[in-house]
């Protein structure tokens, strides 16, 4: 699969699998991508991750090392990004997980001003179990994920390491 970005490095490890069996919840995974390159890049990434894992009905199963990326589609000058994948398990619904995460990058004071613009945090659902759906407030699977090597390298890092298998992404 061919993906988009330029040269990325791996700055920690992932700490490995976390302690629940992914079939405990009986539901199936979902993925979300998180992404700083303004302010403390790993703190906001730690955060962001305890702020997940603590939303109602949510847990984590799996967090990827974090990943030191160029931008791409960037204004010129934007600093690298910390990125990672954090997949979880959750019966809130994809519009409910989608407006908790745009509550999560609000508190990190993210500011929307140019489309791609430097910021705090960035939260995409990648996938949430196998849902389809094509709305204009979300996307199932993400419509670009599968394009970006920065999600796609910490995704498979965090299938692999639970034996699942790395979803298909239609193409664009
Ligand atoms: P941004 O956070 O600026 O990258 O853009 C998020 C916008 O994309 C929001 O308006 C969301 O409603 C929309 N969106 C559509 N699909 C998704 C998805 N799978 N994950 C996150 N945001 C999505």
């Amino acid at each position: 699969m061919k993906t988009e970005g330029k040269r990325q490095k791996k700055l920690t490890r992932s700490g490995g699998v976390q302690s629940h069996p992914v079939s405990a919840f009986c539901l199936q995974p979902s993925a979300l991508s998180l992404g700083s390159n303004l302010g403390d890049r790993l703190e906001n990434l730690t955060l962001a991750r305890g702020k997940v894992a603590a939303l109602p009905q949510t847990r984590e199963v799996a967090f990827s090392s974090v990943y030191e990326t160029e931008p791409v589609d960037a204004p010129e000058g934007s600093p690298n990004f910390f990125n990672a994948v954090m997949l979880i398990e959750t019966s809130l619904s994809p519009l409910e997980l989608l407006r908790a995460t745009q509550a999560i990058e609000n508190e990190f004071g993210r500011v929307r001003s140019v489309p791609n613009a430097p910021r705090t945090l960035d939260i995409d659902i990648l996938f949430y179990g196998d849902v389809l759906m094509n709305t204009p407030e979300l996307t199932l699977p993400h419509p670009r994920a599968h394009l970006r090597r920065f999600v796609m390298e910490p995704l498979a890092e965090v299938c692999k390491s639970l034996n699942l298998q790395i979803p298909k992404f239609p193409n664009p």
